[in-house]
């Protein structure tokens, strides 16, 4: 069994080079720095839109979490405001008995 290596580019994947010697000068050539510059710079904005996404669900988790406290001390209130308007009423019962 013979290993051949071959030279492909991401930039230009159908293309195979013949010698790593013409595959590399490929690399200094203007396509490819321009092809690895723009994935960079990609990979750097996928890596920037991960972490506002991540910063995005913590908020989300954070306000869920504020939302059913809310709603919590908003039961509570209602409760405690049933318990006063009974209470005002049993005083007015009382007070007309
Ligand atoms: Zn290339």
């Amino acid at each position: 069994m013979e290993i051949v290596e071959q030279y492909v580019c991401e930039c230009n994947p159908k293309f195979n080079y013949k010698s790593k010697g013409t595959f590399n000068a490929h690399k200094k050539s203007k396509k490819h720095i321009a092809f690895s510059t723009k994935r960079k710079e990609e990979s750097i904005l996928a890596t920037r839109r991960d972490n506002e996404i991540d910063l995005l669900n913590r908020m989300i988790e954070k306000i869920t979490r504020e939302k059913i406290n809310l709603e919590i001390e908003n039961e509570n209130l209602k409760c405690e405001n049933l318990n006063l308007k009974l209470k005002i009423k049993t005083i007015i019962c009382v007070k007309k008995a």
